[in-house]
């Protein structure tokens, strides 16, 4: 089973991590985002698969989560398989609650969501 449904959710979940990592690896990760967003953002291109763009991201994650000791122990594939539902379920609860003021609990830990 696919860890997220596109690539969008993949995009929200990494966001959400990102505070996780430190600054040298959040600005990896984030050039990763960019760069696939103006990749989405430019028709002009070749199409790249919502898949392609899942599984880039994923791998530029990967890059960064040698900082967190817990998924080093456990192994990046289990750690994203235990976290991901868990940041998943948290946007969930934000669509749901999130108001205009945005004053949920997730958007006063992690903002621009
Ligand atoms: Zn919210």
């Amino acid at each position: 089973m696919p860890l997220y449904r596109n690539y969008r959710e993949c995009h929200r979940v990494v966001w959400m991590m990102l505070p996780m990592f430190s600054l040298e690896g959040q600005g990896r990760v984030l050039d990763t985002m960019i760069s696939l967003d103006n990749e989405l953002a430019n028709e002009l291109g070749k199409p790249i698969s919502d898949a392609a763009m899942r599984y880039e991201l994923t791998q530029s994650l990967k890059t960064v989560l040698w900082e967190i000791p817990l998924a080093v122990e456990m192994g990046f594939g289990q750690w994203l398989r235990k976290e991901i539902p868990i940041k998943i379920d948290a946007l969930g609860y934000h669509d749901k609650n999130c108001n205009e003021q945005g004053d949920c609990t997730i958007c006063q830990e992690i903002p621009n969501m």
